[in-house]
């Protein structure tokens, strides 16, 4: 078991099994949220012989930085490799003080729940190789620990830049929306983001985190009756099932009825407004006979639609409309007083799209292989 897979009742059960106060819990909890410790010894207000202890029974792990694409001021994606050497990635998305109104040294990340993807959706570059694995807890967590590290120690050298003071943490925001399908990793998932929810852990709000899901019915049905106020979003990419079927294999396990009325069951326990993740692939889905059917589906559950154009993924034959094309979608959607956003900022250039980054360095290290 890894440290950073550990709650602080669970660390605090532990200790007192061991015959140590719960204070000890905080302190360790300290060093690893606070003080992004990474070794054992650096805890020198625990008693050498519980750190002992403590390294014997927890390992302490960390994510090896491999690469990092894109500039201080802009998005930035880390390929991160794991202790069996898988990569995963993680990306960070500045705060638009001008769009959100946050503070711009705020930041959203991006963060990966599995090793690759086994629900297989035709259009994305996470799903291309099949799964490998579901991410540990503590490899969810440190996703977050390993971006704050590595923005410590490497100041950025430009005036826009962030930087980080030691203990200082810059994610205030969470999308569960890289490699994986969230909903199919749950209980590693729900044990990442209690920890990076907690005040003693990432301390990041539950309603500043947000889960994306293909559409795993049952286990949306499961979420809405945790006791977190997390935002959902759905991948819908389609409003009728022949549409969604086209491109998501998923559909057929959980048609949109399903969906739908787990959507419902969740909005009603939460009482919030959900999104609807759009992406506009030409020819595919991006018709202007299927605003009519999204309309109804976003009306009936009060959800908000995000129109994202289609970043092509090497390999792949789909493409993103012309900016004409989306922005008559986007206008029939909000003529039907729909609320509803397009995302025009040219994430395709550092390949946002989730997977992607990873794909490449496969296909490089597999190339210079032979
Ligand atoms: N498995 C979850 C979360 C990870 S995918 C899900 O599917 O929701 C996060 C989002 O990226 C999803 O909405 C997915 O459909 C979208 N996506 C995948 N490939 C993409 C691409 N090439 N261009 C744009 N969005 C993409
Ligand atoms: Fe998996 Fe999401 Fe990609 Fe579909 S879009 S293959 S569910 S990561």
């Amino acid at each position: 078991m890894d440290i950073k897979s550990q709650t602080k009742e669970a660390l605090v059960g532990v200790l007192a099994e061991w015959g140590h106060p719960a204070y000890r819990a905080d302190q360790v909890l300290r060093w690893i949220y606070s003080q992004h410790a990474t070794s054992w010894e650096v805890m020198t207000n625990i008693p050498a012989a519980l750190r002992e202890k403590l390294a014997s029974e927890f390992t302490l792990t960390t994510l090896g930085f491999v690469r990092l694409q894109g500039a201080a001021d802009t998005t930035r994606k880390f390929l991160w490799r794991l202790k069996d050497q898988s990569f995963i990635e993680s990306v960070l998305i500045p705060a638009n003080p001008a769009l959100d109104g946050d503070k711009s040294d705020r930041h959203t990340l991006c963060i990966s729940t599995q090793v690759g993807c086994a629900y297989g959706c035709r259009f994305c570059a996470s799903g291309l190789d099949g799964f490998k694995r579901n991410l540990e807890a503590a490899e969810i967590v440190d996703q977050v620990l390993a971006v704050e590290r590595y923005i410590q120690a490497n100041p950025p050298t430009t005036p826009e830049g962030t930087a980080v003071a030691p203990g200082e943490k810059i994610v205030s925001n969470l999308v569960i929306m890289g490699m994986g399908e969230p909903l199919a990793n749950y209980d590693n998932l729900l044990t990442a983001l209690k920890i990076l929810n907690a005040p003693w852990g990432g301390g990041i709000g539950a309603r500043k985190i947000t889960i994306s899901t293909s559409g795993l019915a049952p286990q949306i049905g499961k979420l809405a009756d945790e006791p977190f106020q997390f935002q959902l979003a759905i991948s819908l990419h389609g409003a009728t099932n022949a549409t969604r079927e086209k491109i998501m294999p998923v559909n057929r396990k959980y048609p949109l009825e399903e969906l739908v009325a787990a959507c419902e069951y969740y909005q009603k326990q939460k009482g919030r407004m959900m999104t609807f993740e759009y992406i506009l692939i030409a020819g595919v889905n991006d018709a202007v006979a299927e605003v009519a059917p999204l309309a109804s589906l976003a009306k009936r559950l009060n959800a908000k639609v995000n129109l994202i154009p289609y970043n092509p993924v090497e390999g792949l034959p789909w493409q993103r409309p012309t900016e004409a094309v989306a922005e008559a979608f986007l206008n029939a959607l909000l003529k039907r007083n729909v609320s509803a956003t397009l995302r025009r900022e040219k994430g395709g250039d550092i390949d946002a799209a989730c997977g992607q980054l990873r794909l490449r360095t496969m296909k490089e290290a597999n190339a210079s292989k032979v």
